[in-house]
């Protein structure tokens, strides 16, 4: 590693911790004297993945993260929740040790963190990879997550579909149009 100062070849290690699944190193350049940082990570066997038509493709954790953050888009979600299913999703896959996984495995973890985070980025996945075939289709799937919700209360993370004030709001007007 070159001094990203003067770009002298050498440099001593003073300092090295693990982070991360990685080795953290703090150097001094042996020319200038000017300390810096490495990191140092395992780079993980490649990793392939099988689509429903055979064709195999390298997984790229980018489509992944562009997939979510698409279903998630515009959804009050804390800032880095997107890149925190995509870290956890990756890991999990790694650690699974296969060199190929059917895409289907990994749409089904993508769905699961989802449905625990917010059911509409959750629809909204599910609407383009389980490709339901009709309206019939995503209304069940639908009506399964608002009985699910009815009968265990949601998640304190969970985003109900139609917020408690809305539902008061909608009451209000009717009562008052009936007078
Ligand atoms: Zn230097």
């Amino acid at each position: 590693m070159d001094c990203p100062y003067c770009g002298y070849p050498d440099s001593k290690v003073i300092d090295s911790r693990d982070v991360n699944e990685g080795i953290r190193r703090r150097r001094q350049c042996l020319s200038c004297g000017a300390r810096f940082t490495t990191y140092e990570r395992m780079q993980p066997a490649s990793l392939f993945v099988v689509k429903k038509d055979g064709r195999r493709e390298e997984f790229s954790r980018d489509k992944l993260l562009i997939g979510i953050r698409r279903a998630c888009e515009k959804r009050p979600l804390p800032t880095g929740t997107v890149d925190k299913v995509v870290d956890d999703i990756e890991a999990e896959l790694y650690h699974l040790g296969k060199p190929e996984i059917p895409s289907a495995v990994i749409g089904d973890m993508v769905m699961e963190r989802l449905k625990s985070l917010d059911y509409i980025a959750y629809i909204r996945f599910a609407s383009v990879y389980r490709d339901f075939a009709d309206i019939t289709a995503l209304k069940r799937e639908i009506d399964t997550l608002v009985s699910d919700e009815t009968k265990i209360s949601h998640p304190t993370s969970q985003l109900p579909l139609l917020p408690d004030e809305e539902l008061g709001k909608v009451a209000k007007v009717r009562k008052r149009s009936r007078k």
